[in-house]
């Protein structure tokens, strides 16, 4: 079940900037206080980033702060963020900074959220107005507490978006919605170009990765995405270096397509904190080229499997290249 916490446990981002980055990840996960420490590994040769900092860098983070904007790219400490704002391609995430789950690899602030913000749908077409995007990512913090999940917030934003940028191809990357009532059919009604929902890893790590959510559940939502709208691109996504075994990466590929999933992304689990749960180990690049190969012989569309994958990593090029493959697929 969804774990629900209490409000008070979280702190104000001023109050976050002066603590010591220790005492930061307690006040940003405070059902983590009581954890273990793991030690952080050292990151090898084949994990490196762009630093960020472009004048491009800037005017995107502008353009964030000035329409009171959450990212993911800030709140989950991507690695990609220097590349990928220097193209202007901030993931915007709706419904606050707060989840109301506390998934043991997430950096996302855990904790009871505030309101919806009514305002936010607009801001969210206006920002992307103004970043003259092709192809944005929307996703969002769980919503537990909402009786609808937040389906309703994901369709307005989808409408609001349509509205000021006709042009821009839309991806929803969506919780799981708690198996709430009519969730999954209103956002899909609401025609995003892509819905996207990650299992983040194989059955048997659920438990101690992904403890709110369930496996199959996850994997539900996006088959019914497909049966709503069979022309619906979706996508979905893995971590690795969390202890998995090779077959169960094969067997997941398995269950996706049997979901009739399109597009898999594989990356390298990072641990945020010594709080969050350790990697077991970093996958070679090698690996993450076999990955992608085993995939495309299951018969996905589009597969990205790399160290620094993230599943709004390059959206908009694969999105690109993901009605190509469907094209040619279809002979046309
Ligand atoms: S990979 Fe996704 S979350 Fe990371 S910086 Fe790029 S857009 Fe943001």
């Amino acid at each position: 079940m969804a774990t629900l916490l209490d409000n008070t446990a979280t702190i104000s981002p001023s109050e976050a900037i002066k603590a010591g980055a220790a005492d930061r990840a307690l006040m940003r996960h405070p059902e983590k206080a009581k954890k273990a420490d793991s030690p952080i590994l050292r990151k090898p040769d084949w994990i490196r980033v762009k630093a960020p900092g472009s004048p491009v860098f800037k005017e995107t983070s502008k353009i964030m702060r000035d329409n009171n904007l959450v990212t993911v790219c800030e709140e989950a400490g991507c690695p990609n963020i220097g590349e990928c704002w220097s193209k202007k391609h901030a993931t915007m995430m709706i419904m606050g900074d707060t989840c109301t789950r506390a998934c043991a690899f997430c950096n996302i602030k855990t904790g009871m959220p505030n309101l919806l913000d009514v305002k936010e749908p607009y801001n969210v077409g206006q920002s992307v107005k103004q970043l003259d995007l092709n192809h944005v990512v929307i996703t969002s913090v769980d919503r537990d507490d909402l009786e609808d999940g937040g389906a309703q917030h994901f369709v307005e934003v989808i409408q609001a978006i349509r509205e000021a940028s006709p042009r821009t191809t839309i991806e929803v990357l969506t919780p799981d919605f708690l198996r709430k009532e009519g969730a999954v059919e209103a956002v899909v009604l609401a025609k995003p170009d892509v819905f996207n929902h990650n299992l983040e890893t194989v059955p048997s790590k659920y438990l101690k990765v992904r403890p709110g959510a369930r496996y199959f559940h996850s994997l539900r939502v996006l088959q019914q995405v497909k049966e709503i709208d069979p022309k619906m691109f979706t996508k979905s996504g893995i971590m690795v270096g969390l202890g998995e075994e090779r077959h169960e990466v094969l067997q997941v590929m398995d269950d996706m397509r049997a979901a009739d999933i399109d597009f898999m992304t594989i990356g390298q689990y990072l641990q945020p904190t010594r709080k969050h749960i350790a990697i077991s180990r970093f996958v070679t690049p090698d690996e993450f080229k076999s990955f992608e190969r085993m995939a495309k012989v299951k018969g996905f569309l589009m597969v990205a499997s790399s160290p620094l994958t993230r599943s709004s990593f390059h959206a908009g090029e694969d999105f690109d290249e993901l009605r190509k493959n469907r094209l040619s697929k279809m002979g046309m």
